[in-house]
Parts: structure tokens; sequence; C-alpha cells
């Protein structure tokens, strides 16, 4: 074998993963089927910006350990995502909490804002909401929920929001305090210089390929490594056996503007059903750039057909059952690790791929004590 690993995917899951094993005296290829590394992290330099391709991403997480980690890569600056959102014209601030209450209502008091929400909410009685809507309207009540959640997720899904599951919603947080931080964690931050230079330095010890598909790789080199680690669609890697899980996608409009500011905030959310885009990024605010033009991107959601890019897992009731028989074989190949967003099939944010991916470094490398092995 030419290599111990054979890592599918030079993303996030795929680099924490590499630099574990390369750490521990491993070899490793690491190919990807796009033509840079960093997957939907990558960042790259537009008129003087770097900008997030595949759109916003905020490193976030509540684990010291994480957070330590991801600076050894790279110094994070101190942004904080306090998004926006833009109903037809009106501007609330994002997530739900006092600042969005008092300009939907104009309430100053928390107990004002609950008494509010309360007047609105319905709730089924005696059992859990069922879907998204249902959750909303528990939560937030009925204005919050028409103005603020309905148009933008059944944009993001493109499902009314009766059909999606509950769990969606329950990671926005809902505040009775004058507090527009999107995320709940202790740690946040954008690396300085963006997302590439980490990832590449996270690889530096390994040998990588782009433009290189994984069905065609290890087919033309079935002695390419002892084990494999696959960060892609789990489907796919089945060749689908069992039909396709759904995702979702998206297509991101780039522009560059004779402007020094064009929205005043890194991310705008166009909440109503209207707008065929979700958000835009103004991108130089993720790194509180200065410049005389900015670039903005625009992001459509997008039914997802084999093919296209998949970004969103579809964890719904029928994808996972299908999901469970993909599993199923998946545990049949214990040659293979599967992870990270696609191979889990599962909406992970950032600092759960790099938790997921160093416990499965420390069981495939045999512990954080065990002995390194060095090849010849
Ligand atoms: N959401 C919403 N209104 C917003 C932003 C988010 O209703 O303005 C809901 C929506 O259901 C969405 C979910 O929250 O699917 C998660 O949104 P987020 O922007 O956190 O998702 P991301 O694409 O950043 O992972």
């Amino acid at each position: 074998m030419a290599y111990d690993f054979l890592i599918a995917g030079a993303g996030l899951f795929g680099a924490v993963f590499a630099h574990a094993a390369a750490g521990r005296g491993r070899s490793c290829l690491v190919i990807d089927r796009r033509p840079h590394i960093g997957g939907n992290l990558y960042t790259e330099a537009v008129a003087g910006v770097n900008v997030h391709r595949y759109g916003a991403h905020i490193f976030h997480t509540d684990k010291k350990e994480i957070w330590d980690y991801m600076r050894q890569f790279a110094e994070f600056n101190h942004f904080i995502n306090a998004p926006l959102a833009n109903f037809r014209g009106e501007i609330y601030n994002l997530p739900f909490n006092m600042n969005t209450f008092n300009k939907m209502w104009g309430v100053k008091t928390p107990a004002e804002a609950r008494e509010m929400i309360a007047q609105q909410r319905t709730a089924p009685e005696n059992r859990a909401p069922r879907n998204l809507e249902e959750q909303a309207l528990s939560l937030v009540g009925r204005d919050i929920y028409e103005k603020l959640i309905k148009g933008y997720t059944e944009k993001q899904w493109g499902a009314d929001c009766r059909s999606l599951p509950a769990f969606i919603i329950r990671r926005l947080p809902l505040r009775f305090t004058y507090d527009n931080n999107y995320f709940n964690g202790r740690y946040q931050g954008i690396p300085l210089g963006g997302y590439t230079p980490l990832i590449a330095k996270m690889l530096a010890g390994s040998d990588v390929l782009l433009n290189t598909d994984y069905k065609a790789y290890a087919a033309a080199h079935p002695g390419a490594a002892a084990r494999t680690v696959y960060t892609g669609a789990i489907d796919e890697f089945f060749d689908r056996r069992y039909g396709p899980l759904a995702y979702r996608s998206l297509r991101f409009e780039t522009e560059i503007l004779s402007t020094d500011d064009y929205q005043g905030n890194a991310v705008v959310n166009y909440t109503d059903r209207e707008t065929p885009y979700t958000r835009i990024i103004e991108h130089k605010h993720f790194e509180f750039g200065r410049g005389e033009q900015t670039v903005v991107t625009r992001e459509y959601p997008l039914p997802w057909r084999p093919g296209a890019e998949p970004y969103y897992p579809v964890n719904d009731e029928t994808n996972a059952l299908l999901l469970a028989k993909y599993k199923k074989l998946a545990a049949g190949r214990p040659d293979v690790i599967f992870g990270g967003r696609l191979g889990d099939y599962a909406y992970y944010d950032m600092d759960q791929i790099v938790e997921k991916a160093l416990a499965l470094a420390r069981a495939a490398l045999g512990g954080e004590g065990g002995p390194a092995r060095r090849r010849d």
C-alpha cells in the first residue's frame, strides 16, 4: 500500500483527520474533486477581500479545547455574527431578541416581550410540535413566524414549513436580552487571512491531489492506501443503490461593487417569500475591511439533482429511513471511515466536524497515548 490513508475530500473533516494522522507518523493522500482545498470553507481574495466562496462561515464553539485546537492554525479575529433580517424593507435584528421584539411591537422590557409572545403563541396540546411551523408558533408566535421565519425557511428548504422537521428552527437562539450575537457559544471568530491558509496548514504533512474524483481514483489505484476516509455523500459512495438521499443546493452570485460599504453588515437575510435569494453577504465586514471597493454575494437556494453540489442534507423521516440503510452498508466497510456533513448526512456546524474528526482519528490511530508509527 502506498499510503496509510486515502482521504477523499479536502474540507474541514478531511484536513483535521489528515493533520492528526500525519502528526502520528501516518502517510496520507488527500484528494478532492474541486480545483482547490478547503471544501465549502474555501476563501479566496477578490478585490482585496477574502470571499467566502460557498457561503458565510463563522467559526463558533462552546468548547475551549476545540477553540484552542483551531487557533494552532490561525489567529482568529473578534467577529461576532449579528445578522439582520430585511422583511419588505423593514429591518429587524436576529436572532430573536429584545431588539427584534422592540422593533416588532414597541415592547421595552423582557416581561413585556414575554407577555406579547404569550398572547401570540399557539402550542399543540399534550404533545411536542411535529413540524417547523408548529415549533415556530409555539416558540415565538405568529408575527415573528410570518415576518422572519416562514418565507426564509420555505425558500431555503423549498418546502412548506408544515412538512419540515421542527429541529431546524431549534438552531436559532431566542433571548430576552438586547444581544444580537447569533450564536450562543463562548468562542467565535474568523481566521485572519481566511480559511484557505488554515486548511493548507492542516494539510501540510500530507500529499494532496486536486481535480481528482474519488471513485475514478480508487478504481485506477486499488492499492493506494490501507484505509479510506470518505467525506463525500454517503449515498454516492454506494452508487445510490437504494436511491438518492435528498439535499438542498445553492447558487452564489458574487459582484464587486465600487462603493466602500453596500449594506453596513456582513449578513442580511431577506425573509420575504418573493425575493429569490435568502441572504446577501458583504464579505469585507467579516474582517472589518476598509478598502474602497466591496464584494457582495447573493445566495439562491436551489433544488438538488444528481450532479449538482449538495449543501444541506434534508433530514426528514423519509431520508432518515434511507440513511439507515446506507449506514448499514457503511458498517460493513470497516476499511472506510465516513465523516463530515455529507459522509454522515448531518447538518453539522464546523466545531462539530472538528470534534468528530479528532475523535475518529484518535480511534483509528490507536489513541493519544499509543505509539506513533513511521513509514520507511
Ligand atoms: N431562519 C429563519 N429566518 C432567518 C434565519 C434563519 O427562519 O432569518 C431559520 C430557517 O428555518 C433556517 C434555520 O433557521 O433554515 C437555520 O438558519 P441558518 O441561517 O442558521 O442556517 P445556515 O444556512 O447558516 O446553516
